[in-house]
């Protein structure tokens, strides 16, 4: 039950005709009178942005990128829609669902203005976790990750002090190629990376999961919400993504979130945080029927896109930004078919060694050094 009195609060939901955006929609839509969509922004799929805006009668609707069609006159076009519907008045909480660096300027905007932002977009921390930070510390702005293993471990923290926290120990499902050679992943197809065990989800972060490089960018996401050090951030696999992540506290004391492996819970929960609704469309879990749980150590070294990410984290400043880069344009020929998928680990490492150590923290310095890394994959995938 809403408390009497409450009004119903403003969703800007940034890539709605994704995967998690489509789920936020979902959630919204049950949450119906303490949440409204307030705005919608898509890159370039009109035709769902269409229905979803005849759906939810948002005040503002975006679209990147027309492609040809001819939207309604009421759209705003362009890139600059994402910071426009991040920041407007009418909107309390910005659910930022797109991929990749392409969400950092509305992520930044937002918190600038103050709002919460929900956010599943991490490559935004990737790129600018200080930044990030900075503008929360500025204008009382807050990100609430939408992230499962994040969500997890803020649900596990509670009110907590992070002086009670020991370390983090972030659990991945290791992927389709957890049980595969070192050799046959060089080999591997898109068809297989595509092929996620536990988790159905958009393809870049799909492919991600395949070679592990997203659980780089969750422990780098981790550094920058929970404000520990990469010592105490630990990465084990659990292969039926049940057990979201967990939080060893000093004493001794390991707590752990659980769930079945869906969005739902977290994409709700990062809007309602501290407070718990009711929510009959998040599956429920059954102990009995998930049995049993197992964990392994993670192979660092057959999943070098893990330690490359590992290694940027610890070396800060632009190594984050231009690992991320490299790894969304590998990920981009990889998908077009333009690149093997051993090719996007070897893409990163030379990215890395060339420009990892570019200077300046500012917005400025990361985006050139992102347009760099960016440029290098490109040219190095032409000369092959
Ligand atoms: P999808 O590819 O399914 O959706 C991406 C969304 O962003 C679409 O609405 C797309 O629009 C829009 N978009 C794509 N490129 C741009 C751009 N350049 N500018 C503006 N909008 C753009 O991705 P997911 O929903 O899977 O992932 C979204 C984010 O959430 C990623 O950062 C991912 O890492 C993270 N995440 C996802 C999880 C999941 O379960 N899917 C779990 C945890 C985190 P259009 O449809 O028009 O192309
Ligand atoms: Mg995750």
């Amino acid at each position: 039950m809403m408390p009497p009195g409450a009004r119903s609060r403003g969703v800007a939901v940034l890539g709605s005709t994704g995967s998690i955006g489509t789920t936020a929609l979902r959630v919204i839509a049950r949450q119906a009178g303490r949440f409204h969509v307030a705005a919608l922004t898509a890159f370039a799929n009109s035709s769902l942005l269409s229905e979803q805006v005849a759906a939810t009668g948002p005040a503002y609707v975006g679209l990147v990128s027309p492609n040809g069609t001819m939207p309604p006159a009421s759209w705003r076009i362009g890139a600059s829609s994402l910071v426009e519907a991040a920041t407007r008045e009418d909107v309390d909480i910005v659910l930022n669902a797109v991929v990749g660096a392409a969400g950092l300027d509305a992520t930044l905007a937002a918190l600038e203005a103050g709002k919460r932002v929900a956010l599943a977009n991490k490559e935004t921390l990737v790129v600018a976790g200080e930044l990030a930070e900075a503008a929360c510390a500025r204008s009382g702005g807050e990100i609430v990750p939408v992230d499962s293993e994040h969500s997890a471990i803020l649900q596990c923290l509670g009110r907590r002090d992070r002086a009670d926290v020991a370390r983090l120990i972030i659990t991945a499902s290791g992927g389709p190629f957890r049980t595969w050679t070192a050799d046959a992943i060089g080999g591997a197809t898109l068809a297989d990376a595509l092929c996620h065990p536990t988790w159905s989800m958009g393809r870049k972060i799909t492919v991600d999961s395949a070679t592990l490089a997203n659980k780089a960018l969750e422990v780098i996401e981790a550094h920058f919400l929970f404000g520990l050090p990469y010592e105490r951030i630990e990465v084990v696999v659990h292969p039926q993504s049940i057990v979201h992540s967990m939080v060893e506290f000093v004493d001794g004391s390991v707590l752990a979130q659980m769930g079945v492996p869906s969005m739902e819970l977290p994409v709700l929960y990062a809007l309602t945080h501290p407070e718990r609704v009711r929510d009959d469309g998040v599956p429920r879990f059954d102990p009995v029927a998930h049995s049993p749980l197992t964990f392994e150590r993670v192979r660092l070294d057959d999943f070098p896109a893990l330690r490359l990410g590992l290694e940027a984290g610890r070396n800060g400043g632009a190594a984050p930004a231009v690992f991320n880069a490299a790894n969304e344009r590998a990920v981009a020929l990889f998908l077009e078919g333009k690149m093997q998928l051993a090719d996007i680990a070897a893409s990163m490492d030379d990215a890395l060694a060339r420009l990892g150590s570019m200077s300046g923290r500012d917005k400025q310095a990361l985006l050139a050094a992102d347009a760099a890394a960016r440029a290098h994959v490109t040219a190095r995938a032409e000369r092959r």
